[in-house]
């Protein structure tokens, strides 16, 4: 008797440890998703309808924040493994972040590639249509579920550049005008309102081939987590309050 309860003990000691092991190790399931020079590691971990996304290269601290976030969250991370800003495509460059919709697209690549022709900007714009949706498919969460996109910014754009283009916005920390959060659900947008920190709800807007635009267009729930360059520890309290507040 004494026995069999040692073992049902050692057992579920044993057990105890095994779970907390699965439960703390990440179930990794690496993989890629690309569209055109754009290349995007996936890491998986657990059934969690979150998703994360670094889409500019050269935000390392928005990397950092990522990698930190995925050591205690559940969810698929994407990140980019390109390391400027802008990416290639077909001998030219876009940002990763204007390529969710063919007319946000044709604007981007007008802009960073003004020598190119007619056909040239159709052929690259050809290119993305092909592979747009597997990207998308990949990158929403399912129905209910959150994106969460990490961001960092230099110089002068701050809260302030997106308030004139919002439906609404709070800015208890004018101070602190690089730290925002930009999300498009407006439930959302109340609870994170309570963070303390600046915010934008963008629900409508014109259509630049961002990723927010591209949620907000299909009523996804997204919200950018934007800070200053090298501002990590906002960055990642920022996130933290996310996770704490947001279902
Ligand atoms: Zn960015």
């Amino acid at each position: 008797m004494t026995g069999e309860r040692v073992s049902r003990r050692d057992f579920l000691v044993f057990g105890g440890i095994l779970g907390s092991l699965f439960g703390w190790i990440p179930f990794l399931r690496p993989s890629h998703v690309s569209l055109a020079g754009a290349r995007f590691r996936i890491i998986r971990k657990g059934h969690s309808n979150r998703r994360y996304v670094v889409i500019h290269g050269d935000e390392q601290t928005a990397r950092q924040a990522l990698r930190r976030l995925m050591q205690s969250q559940e969810g698929a991370a994407f990140e980019i493994e390109n390391q400027s800003r802008n990416v290639p495509i077909a001998g030219g460059r876009i940002d990763p972040n204007r390529m969710f919709s063919r007319a946000g697209a044709e604007a981007d690549l007008k802009k960073l590639n003004p020598d190119w022709t007619r056909a040239q900007i159709g052929a690259a714009l050809d290119l993305l249509d092909r592979g747009r949706a597997r990207l998308i498919h990949a990158l929403l969460p399912p129905r209910g579920g959150l994106l969460v996109a990490l961001h960092n910014n230099t110089g002068e754009y701050s809260v302030a550049d997106e308030e004139s283009l919002s439906d609404r916005g709070f800015v208890p920390r004018p101070d602190h005008p690089h730290a925002f959060y930009l999300c498009t659900d407006p439930a959302d947008y109340q609870v994170l309102a309570a963070s303390g920190y600046n915010i934008v709800l963008q629900q409508h807007g014109p259509e630049d081939g961002s990723l927010s635009r591209l949620c907000a267009t299909r009523g996804v729930r997204y919200v950018n987590v934007e800070t200053a360059r090298g501002d990590l520890t906002t960055q990642v309290d920022m996130l933290n309050w996310l996770e704490w507040k947001l279902a």
